[in-house]
């Protein structure tokens, strides 16, 4: 069942119609043409020969009683071998005054034909196929008085012919064995050749499946076999740029992950190393020690949300919230953060809109944008955050009168782990998860986000989202 379905079975099978059928028409073209042409033939000549005896039996006056005629005797036996058949002459009174075969002298004929020919004056010819034979029936007119003197009926076999058609329908049923034979054998070639380089594909993606082949695959032959390769290429690459960045990111992870500890070990190692420790170096090295188990911390839980937003859409919790009310919450618990560094924080007036929202996914999104702004701010600065909506979307902007972000470093802030070069040398704390957990969120509810960033004077960063979510 397995070969019916595969290429190699169905080319054989093109073959073999495109093969086959037409030598099979045409052989029984060529034989029903034979058949009609031969008895067509036939029936002319017994025809002709048939009015040449008429004319004969009334030139010899063959149907007066007891006629008798040696011209018209030579000429029947003559018919009746030659064709095989059998002749009967009736005279005016239906009465058969002679038959080849001897079997009905003598005897009334009253069949349709004679009785037709008396009364019309014209002849009639009926072929049997079943039983192989043709019957003239010809009327013998006497040519000055126009009368219908008597019937001449012949019946000649046609077994000959017959045996003819089946002898050439015999060499057609040869021929097409003979060319099915032939064409099953080349098929088979055929076929094996136009699906190797299909054989081929199966065998380099394999290769590559078990590991021989790094390299990407080409097999040319067809269009056919190139497009299958090229996008197996296409996603063997994507497997690998995957591939890629999930070691890349498990190394980060561990890489971050380690340095809190490599910090802890130094201050631990460095106090258990000096005799006599001071207590107030102790407390100092203690509490270095709890902000590096924060930090640790802090990248732990980052990773966790970032888990969390890489599930797929469908663990989404979608509820129709008021963002503005969202956006005061978030603002209410970063406010704490403001206070020592004076900067301003400020919600501008907005008009209240609700929206089909994750509200545990998109709080931390704004969180993470506003924590930002205070973060890489200068004392007594201002982050300022707007809410607008059009009929299809709400527009959130952060703003902020920070540090700004160089131009170079703004297509990366977004990536995993990424954190720009001042916030590394200010000591500013962080993973660099946090943008990415936020653009994660925002694409999750399928909207966009934009920053604008002038450096030393602050940046913008605007997000936009549907209102009404639809999958
Ligand atoms: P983190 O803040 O933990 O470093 P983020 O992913 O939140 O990580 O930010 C990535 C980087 O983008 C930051 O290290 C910082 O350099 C830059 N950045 C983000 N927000 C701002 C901002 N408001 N102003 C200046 N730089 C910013």
């Amino acid at each position: 069942m397995k070969y019916l379905r595969s290429l190699r079975f169905r080319i054989m099978l093109v073959l073999l119609l495109i093969g086959i059928v037409p030598i099979v028409i045409a052989s029984s073209v060529i034989v029903r043409g034979y058949k009609s042409r031969a008895i067509a033939l036939r029936i002319s000549h017994v025809k002709n020969q048939c009015e040449v005896i008429c004319s004969s039996i009334l030139s010899e006056d063959y149907l007066a009683e007891g006629g008798k005629s040696a011209v018209i005797d030579s000429q029947l036996s003559m018919i009746s071998n030659i064709y095989n058949g059998r002749l009967l002459i009736i005279n005016g009174a239906f009465k058969v005054i002679r038959d080849t075969y001897d079997i009905d002298t003598g005897r009334t004929s009253l069949s349709k034909e004679v009785i037709t020919c008396f009364q019309t004056g014209s002849g009639s010819t009926q072929y049997d196929d079943r039983n192989a034979y043709i019957e003239v029936t010809s009327p013998i007119i006497n040519p000055s008085t126009f009368n219908v003197e008597g019937v001449l009926i012949a019946s000649v076999s046609t077994n000959e012919i017959q045996q003819n058609a089946r002898h050439l329908e015999n060499q057609g049923i040869v021929v097409t064995v003979v060319s099915s034979i032939l064409v099953l054998i080349c098929g088979f070639f055929i076929s094996n050749i136009l699906v190797r380089p299909f054989a081929e594909v199966t065998r380099a993606i394999e290769d590559v499946t078990d590991g021989y082949e790094d390299e990407a695959i080409s097999v040319p032959a067809y269009i056919e076999t190139e497009q299958i390769t090229d996008a197996f290429n296409r996603m063997l690459a994507r497997v690998r740029a995957l591939d890629n960045s999930r070691q890349e990111f498990v190394s980060n992870v561990s890489h971050e992950l380690k340095t809190p500890l490599t910090s802890m070990k130094v201050l631990a190692d460095s106090l258990n190393g000096q005799e006599d420790v001071p207590v107030e170096l102790y407390k100092e090295f203690m509490s270095d020690i709890a902000q590096e188990i924060d930090r640790e911390n802090n990248i732990i839980s980052s990773l966790l949300n970032m888990v969390r937003m890489d599930k797929k859409a469908a663990s989404m919790n979608f509820e129709r919230k008021d963002v503005g009310e969202l956006l005061e919450q978030v603002i209410k618990r970063l406010r704490p953060l403001t206070r020592k560094r004076e900067i301003e924080l400020i919600m501008d007036p907005y008009e209240p809109v609700e929206a089909d929202i994750d509200v545990t996914k998109l709080s931390l999104a704004f969180s993470n944008l506003i924590e930002n702004g205070i973060k890489y701010n200068k004392d007594g600065g201002w982050v300022r955050v707007s809410l607008k909506n059009d009929a299809k979307y709400f527009y959130v902007n952060v703003s902020d009168s920070g540090m700004g972000i160089p131009q170079d470093q703004i297509e990366h802030i977004f990536e995993r782990f990424y954190r720009g070069d001042k916030s590394h040398s200010t000591e500013i704390e962080g993973t660099g998860l946090g943008l990415a957990i936020t653009k994660s969120a925002i694409l999750l509810h399928r909207g966009v986000i934009k920053v604008t960033s002038n450096e030393g004077k602050g940046s913008v960063f605007m997000v936009r989202i549907p209102i009404v979510h639809e999958e």
